[in-house]
């Protein structure tokens, strides 16, 4: 009786396959844990303080739907000398927020959703529940979305695509050159874009973070301070773009999240001034060492220009999960591809854990290589 009190709408959506095996993780005696979407270090001292001090000061009350005045200011001032365009910015609980909002005020039932295949877990679901249907766009085998690839898939019920570079779980970072051919095929068609630039930091070899909104793309900027900052557990991050859409996510808020964690707010303020270079060298000096190790066993990966997952395909014979199944037994969980895609052919491995865990992971998979 009381399963049938559940509505229809989330009948059938099962907990990703992260929390699956992430689950799982405190059951073995010594887990090499290479599962989790986070950065291994910790927030900024100065950051710290700056929230111990915030809820000194009493700042633990409600805040502004649309998020405080300064911290709104500070991400708009931020934006600005990126260059990227926008008219409006909002404070969200994270990007998992302004995915939620973005979805309640653009989607109405029957509208398609472009997303590039692999995808981060959220973005089918978000849209299933604001009704809209999920158009896959396949990315493989290097995990760029090609002009041609989105411009098959446009139909007259598309509402927007949806961007993530860098890319959870590939680590793909589109490049200038590639960013252009999407755009024309964007304005072309008078698309409208959501970008997922959670990991605009987190760009390797020299180059940097390209964002489609600075080429005359109408587009909606999700970003965030979780994982530049090592504080997925604040629950913090920002919206920007179209007047028009901002207010109405700013009024879903209100009937949702209220605002952003107040203290996490207040704290982040000091964000902007920490550099965060070191702390990003470091996973890229392990990005080499995993994608180096993996290449040596035999492996296929893909090489992450960003991000901090490398995505490699199951040697012949495996599903995802059989594959992942065989590495648990052996207490590496990394976390099988059909959980990011429509295929089943590759997993991810979070590379943002100590070197020794990685030495320990490459052992092995040394026993279970092609
Ligand atoms: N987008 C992507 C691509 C992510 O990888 C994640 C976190 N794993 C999120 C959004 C959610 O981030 P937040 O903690 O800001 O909600």
């Amino acid at each position: 009786m009381k399963e049938q009190l559940l509505s229809d709408r989330v009948r059938g959506i099962e907990p990703s396959g992260i929390r699956k095996i992430f689950d799982r993780v405190p059951l073995a005696k010594n887990p090499i844990n290479l599962t989790m979407g986070e950065p291994d270090f910790d927030v900024p001292e100065l950051i710290k303080d700056a929230a111990k001090a915030a809820m000194d000061q009493g700042r633990n009350k409600y805040t502004p739907t649309q998020g405080i005045p300064p911290l709104r200011q500070a991400i708009a001032e931020h934006l600005k000398s990126n260059g990227i365009p926008f008219e409006e910015v909002m404070v969200t609980a994270g990007v998992s927020g302004g995915l939620v909002l973005s979805s309640l005020a653009l989607i109405n039932p029957g509208d398609e959703v472009l997303i590039p295949d692999p995808y981060f877990v959220m973005y089918k679901y978000v849209v299933g529940l604001a009704g809209g249907t999920p158009v896959f766009l396949d990315t493989y085998p290097d995990f760029k979305l090609k002009p041609e690839t989105l411009e098959k898939a446009i139909s007259p019920r598309t509402k927007f695509l949806m961007l993530n570079s860098p890319n959870n779980p590939t680590g793909a970072v589109l490049s200038a050159p590639e960013i252009n051919a999407l755009a024309e095929v964007v304005k072309k068609h008078d698309l409208f874009v959501v970008s997922d630039e959670i990991y605009d930091r987190f760009v390797f070899d020299g180059n940097h973070h390209e964002s489609i909104s600075t080429r005359d793309v109408p587009t909606l900027i999700l970003g965030g301070f979780s994982k530049t900052y090592g504080m997925t557990g604040w629950r913090l991050g920002y919206a920007a773009g179209p007047a028009w859409l901002i207010k109405q996510m700013i009024t879903m808020q209100q009937y949702s999240f209220t605002s952003a964690n107040s203290v996490a707010q207040f704290a982040v303020l000091k964000a902007f001034s920490c550099d965060m270079s070191k702390e990003i060298a470091s996973l890229e000096e392990r990005r080499d060492m995993v994608y180096e190790g993996l290449r040596r066993l035999g492996f296929k990966p893909t090489r992450p220009e960003g991000a901090f997952y490398v995505f490699t395909p199951v040697p012949p014979g495996h599903t995802s999960e059989s594959f992942v199944e065989r590495c648990i037994a052996k207490e590496l969980f990394v976390i099988p591809g059909d959980a990011f895609s429509q295929k089943d052919t590759h997993f991810r491995i979070s590379f943002a854990a100590s070197r020794e865990d990685l030495r320990r992971a490459l052992n092995v998979l040394e026993a279970l290589k092609p």
